[in-house]
């Protein structure tokens, strides 16, 4: 007699949806030949500098822990980094280094959100920032962005969708998937509804330093907002050091300390190598950062003015390292588009309605990637939009 044993899997567990954009790499995986833009990452090495400063500390041993808010001249140097925004921190109670932002998201939803709470999410949007609510037992409301507001949240998108009800409201610009950014007075309004409301805004700047046209601006920096939001960055993007998982949080020191006792328990220390990598980044990248904005803005040029020249409407992001064309006429399922188009001419892309609402009949497409194969990619798109 053998007796079933019933699922050991917890209910969150077995509600967490697998990610939408991995179907699309699996897709890729079974292919040859394939080019795939669908990637969050960029395709360079961390600056040499910072990976020699890595190497050194483990040539030195520094093998250990370091404290739980990570090691104190790392929240030196950030607290400095952070001036270039007008953000000013206090290393010992207002900085907390995580590994990658995505802990930090993840900390800052535990910290802030009981059970009911609903958290306010504007869509587009990485893909994290619903299940991380969802694990912390708060409910997502939905906020959608539009196309012609160039996918920035405006006050009327926040009323419409019923977001005065939020404890917490999540804030992502440069935006990743649209490459959007927001201005000082785009953003007046939104900390202007939080306020109204007392919402605590969590804002994910991690494409600060990718802006292509003008200087990133933090809603933190805006009058009565520094007490009421979590500002998240980290080293994966502008450093291109995404396997070193590192990341950082500034916030009021009540929310840090806060956060800084559930990462005490779950991760310790975020990754020591990692730590000294990141001083070195800070103290001497800045021109190899540059080098990489400059490379990224060419290539940004390029495929808008590609997707337009194929009537794949793509306005003009000026941030991160994603375009967010429509489909072409005559497609208005992203999706399908999306499958057709990698089992024809062998092009990842993903689409936009994994990113949430407002998503829908676009297409995520990153320009992490090197330029003759942004060509490659486009040439194809071009031949599969001539033959369909
Ligand atoms: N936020 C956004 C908007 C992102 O695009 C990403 C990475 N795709 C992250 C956070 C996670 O970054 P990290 O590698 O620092 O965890």
């Amino acid at each position: 007699m053998s007796e079933q044993a019933s699922s050991p899997l917890s209910e969150r567990a077995r509600e967490t949806p697998p990610s939408g954009i991995r179907r699309f790499f699996e897709l890729a995986e079974e292919m040859d030949d394939i080019v795939s833009l669908g990637v969050g990452e960029p395709d360079f090495s961390a600056p040499w500098a910072a990976r020699t400063a890595a190497i050194d500390s483990l040539e030195r041993g520094r093998t250990s822990y370091t404290a739980n808010r990570g090691r104190r001249d790392l929240r030196e140097r950030i607290a400095c980094h952070v001036t270039r925004y007008d953000l000013d921190y206090d290393p010992d109670e207002e900085i907390l280094v995580t590994a990658g932002a995505s802990e930090a998201v993840d900390l800052a939803m535990r910290a802030l959100v009981d059970p009911g709470d609903a958290v306010a999410v504007p869509q587009p949007s990485y893909i994290s920032y619903g299940p991380t609510v969802t694990f912390a037992g708060g409910d997502v409301v939905s906020v959608p962005t539009r196309a012609e507001n160039d996918f920035t949240l405006t006050y009327d998108d926040l009323e419409r969708a019923g977001a005065a009800e939020a404890s917490v409201l999540v804030l992502c610009y440069p935006n990743n998937p649209t490459g959007a950014v927001m201005t000082r007075s785009e953003l007046r309004e939104v900390a202007e509804f939080a306020r109204e409301h007392d919402i605590f805004v969590l804002s994910d700047e991690i494409y600060a330093a990718l802006r292509y046209e003008d200087e990133h601006v933090s809603i933190a920096t805006l009058p009565g907002m520094r007490e009421r939001t979590v500002v998240f960055n980290g080293f994966s993007k502008a450093y291109a050091m995404t396997g070193m998982r590192l990341g950082y949080a500034l916030g009021p020191p009540e929310v840090i300390d806060a956060m800084n006792r559930i990462h005490q328990y779950t991760m310790l220390s975020a990754p020591t190598t990692a730590q000294f990598a990141a001083i070195e980044a800070l103290e001497s990248c800045d021109d190899a950062v540059a080098e990489m904005r400059r490379e990224f803005d060419r290539r940004r040029q390029f495929v808008i003015s590609r997707f337009n020249d194929l009537g794949m409407d793509c306005f003009e992001a000026k941030g991160a390292f994603y375009v967010f064309p429509k489909c072409p006429p005559g497609w208005e399922d992203d999706e399908a588009f999306a499958e057709a188009l990698i089992r024809e001419e062998r092009v990842a892309l993903v689409p936009g309605r994994v990113f949430g609402s407002g998503g829908e009949g676009h297409l995520r497409v990153s320009y992490a990637s090197a330029m003759p194969e942004l060509k490659t990619a486009l040439d194809r798109i071009e031949s599969f939009v001539a033959s369909n």
